[in-house]
């Protein structure tokens, strides 16, 4: 962790116009919800990057993180936190893939509480270490497994999924209200579709909205 210092002040200022551009660049690209656009213009994104590529912090890119995984593009988090948002206010919304931590607290701006799960720990410690030092208090996470889901704390108004798996995980939809929404990309490496599975009375609509790439959910927990 970096010394609070001028330096880090300096990072501060300079953030905040850099921050203001990327949110220009969202709004060109397309994302009109102005509630995603002001928690995005809160959110400090340089926070949740190794800081050996903070000055990359608000380019509109993926970035990659420790241990393999990546931090999303901005266009892409934007895009779905808009997704989660569109009908009505989630209450709960829980993410599967904490990854940096930076989607999550996207979330906690719009939202009443944030549950989060991601499988390397070394990851978990790091984002509540985040979400406590920038006081995002309405955010939860564990290290688990996020194909299990978060079973004590549903039923959940969205799921989010922010790493890729091969099939769409139905059984998760049982942690789901009726009238809720799971948010994921599907596919393997090469191709992943974004979809949104809404949970009807007596089963599920799919709605196909773009293709990304995420890294894959994989299975079990890294400690
Ligand atoms: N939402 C993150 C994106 C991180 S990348 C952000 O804003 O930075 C996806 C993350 O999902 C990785 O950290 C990866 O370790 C995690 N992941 C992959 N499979 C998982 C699983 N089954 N359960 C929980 N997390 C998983």
């Amino acid at each position: 962790m970096g010394q609070p210092s001028m330096n880090s002040l300096g990072i501060g200022m300079t953030s905040e116009r850099t921050r203001q551009r990327m949110i220009d660049r969202l709004r060109v690209r397309g994302i009109g919800d102005e509630r995603v656009l002001m928690a995005m213009a809160k959110i400090p994104r340089h926070v949740f990057v190794d800081e050996a590529l903070s000055h990359r912090a608000y380019e509109d890119v993926a970035l990659p993180i420790k241990y393999g995984q990546t931090i999303s593009q901005p266009f892409v988090v934007a895009r779905m936190t808009e997704e989660v948002i569109r009908h009505d206010h989630p209450v709960k919304v829980l993410e599967l893939g904490t990854g940096s931590g930076y989607q999550a607290a996207v979330l906690s701006q719009l939202v009443d509480e944030v549950f989060s799960i991601e499988r390397i720990d070394k990851l978990t410690r790091q984002a509540r270490r985040r979400f406590i030092k920038l006081g995002y208090r309405n955010v939860r996470c564990k290290t688990g497994d996020g194909f299990a889901g978060w079973a004590s704390e549903a039923p959940f108004d969205i799921i989010i999924v922010t790493a890729a798996p091969e099939q769409v995980p139905y059984a998760l939809l049982d942690q789901l209200r009726v009238g809720g929404k799971m948010i994921l990309p599907v596919g393997d490496h090469l191709k992943q579709k974004l979809m949104a599975i809404v949970k009807t009375e007596h089963g599920h609509q799919e709605q196909y909205l773009g293709d990304v790439i995420f890294v894959p959910l994989l299975e079990g927990v890294v400690r």
